[in-house]
């Protein structure tokens, strides 16, 4: 496993939207998914949060994402949602492409994720709240789309040093 580089905001390889992994691909990518998650236990242990990384931000262009909810690690390969509540809510959002912001965005309260591992076993993933919204957040960088482009308005910005200042818009009910 090694630490790979994270791509920061600003490269514009972010924004690209990554291809389906195929069936051939399977094996080759676990060294991808590895990597994945040796990058996110370092950038864990370096800043304190991380649960979840998508390959395009090492810049991998392929539907791969690797969590750890503190209940081991879960690779997620070509996920998709194919469920989601109208029940939104607001929260501030981080990503390890900009450790320094945080960004107020709308998710939806829970949602149902199918994907397969790494040895193409189909899964289905039932999250609610702050996973939901992590998986919200990962897939959203499959397709090219970072949260800064879900921020709900102007003042949906701040740097992580004034947190303390966020608190009420933090419990803010979604639309
Ligand atoms: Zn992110």
């Amino acid at each position: 496993m090694a630490v790979r580089e994270i791509l920061l905001l600003g490269n514009p390889q972010l924004h690209l939207a990554c291809e389906d992994v195929t069936a051939e691909e399977l094996p080759g990518l676990r060294t991808v998914a590895d990597d994945l998650y040796a990058t996110l236990l370092d950038f864990r242990a370096r800043h304190g949060v991380g649960r979840g990384i998508a390959a395009p931000q090492i810049g991998v262009l392929k539907r791969l994402v690797v969590l750890d909810l503190g209940i081991g690690r879960v690779n997620l390969v070509n996920p998709r949602i194919v469920d989601r509540s109208a029940e939104t809510f607001a929260i501030w959002d981080d990503c390890m492409s900009f450790p320094d912001l945080l960004v107020y965005v709308l998710r939806h309260r829970r949602c149902s994720v199918v994907y397969t591992d790494l040895d193409a076993k189909e899964h289905t993933l039932n999250a609610e709240d702050d996973v939901a919204e992590l998986v919200q957040h990962e897939l959203d960088h499959l397709d090219g789309i970072l949260a800064v482009s879900r921020a709900i308005d102007g003042q949906s910005f701040a740097l992580r040093s004034q947190r303390t200042h966020l608190s009420g818009r933090s419990i803010r009910q979604g639309i």
